[in-house]
């Protein structure tokens, strides 16, 4: 290649056929956004997202989401044309918590980092407990669990509390523990989640960049204190909220984007969560 520049060697074995093209590939690594693309090209995606419809379930004391059908169909002008209009609580469905839902002064919806939102899952599977105890709270304990039974700390990663409660959606009363609706329905909830003293450990011990969960609330259904809130809330950290299909997820080695609606000033919203599993690494 003496005298001649990379790219014009290339551009010489191009012009003489495959085999060079490849050769010539062989000796000039991908562009870093190349590598990147490719790898999430492959892989298995999961939706850990539960649809929005009538049936969706919200917290008792909040309408369901409002779907309004527009006009839709064929027009005069030829072509096909659909528009419908929705209305929603912000905390209902698969969606975000963004800290400030539950302290004064910290990131609304659209101010969370990114790099949050993104990253690799460490699941911590709880249904074997959560069956024997519909109430269970996840401690301290499960998570030292995992990281002894895969070698590392829940660092940098996005932690999803696997109950088992999504199979369950779609049966309002065995998900929230009753299908009553309104302010009366709230002291009967029943649900596992995460008990205020595992959020402090995790909070002051280790650096999780979200936590996730497949029930209604990050709190258990008869917390009155929503204290695993508070604490998360407060350290600035995004709660995920009724999570669907982690049941196929790994324990570790999936990797996770989770992209709320960007509500400005938002204290939540609706929020489309992926699941990605690599082939085999
Ligand atoms: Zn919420």
């Amino acid at each position: 290649m003496s005298g001649m520049g990379l790219r014009s060697f290339v551009a010489a074995v191009v012009v003489s056929g495959f085999t060079a093209i490849v050769v010539a590939q062989a000796t000039v690594a991908p562009p870093r956004e190349e590598t990147t693309a490719a790898r999430f090209a492959s892989g298995t995606w999961f939706d850990l997202t539960h649809p929005f419809d009538a049936a969706t379930i919200y917290w008792p004391t909040e309408k369901g989401f409002q779907f309004e059908p527009g006009n839709n169909g064929p027009n005069p002008k030829g072509y096909y044309y659909a528009a419908n209009r929705f209305a929603t609580a912000e905390h209902g469905g698969t969606h975000l918590d963004a800290p400030r839902h539950f302290a004064e002064g910290r990131h609304t919806a659209d101010q969370i980092e990114l790099e949050r939102l993104v990253g690799a899952a460490a699941v911590i599977d709880v249904r074997e407990k959560c069956a024997a105890n519909p109430v269970y709270e996840i401690t301290a304990d499960d998570f030292v669990a995992w990281e002894e039974a895969h070698g590392r700390q829940l660092v940098d990663v996005i932690v999803l509390l696997r109950t088992g409660w999504s199979e369950r959606w779609g049966d309002r009363a065995a998900y929230l523990g009753t299908d009553v609706k309104g302010p009366e329905a709230v002291p009967l909830l029943r649900f596992p989640g995460l008990a205020p003293e595992g959020a402090k450990w995790l909070v002051e011990h280790r650096r999780v960049k979200a936590v996730g969960i497949d029930t209604a609330s990050i709190d258990h259904g008869p917390s009155t204190l929503f204290g695993s809130h508070v604490v998360l809330c407060k350290a600035d950290t995004p709660i995920f909220e009724n999570l669907a299909g982690l049941g196929p997820l790994p324990e570790e080695g999936a990797f996770v984007v989770a992209l709320p609606m960007k509500i400005a000033g938002g204290s939540g919203g609706p929020l489309r969560v992926l699941a990605r599993l690599p082939d085999d690494e």
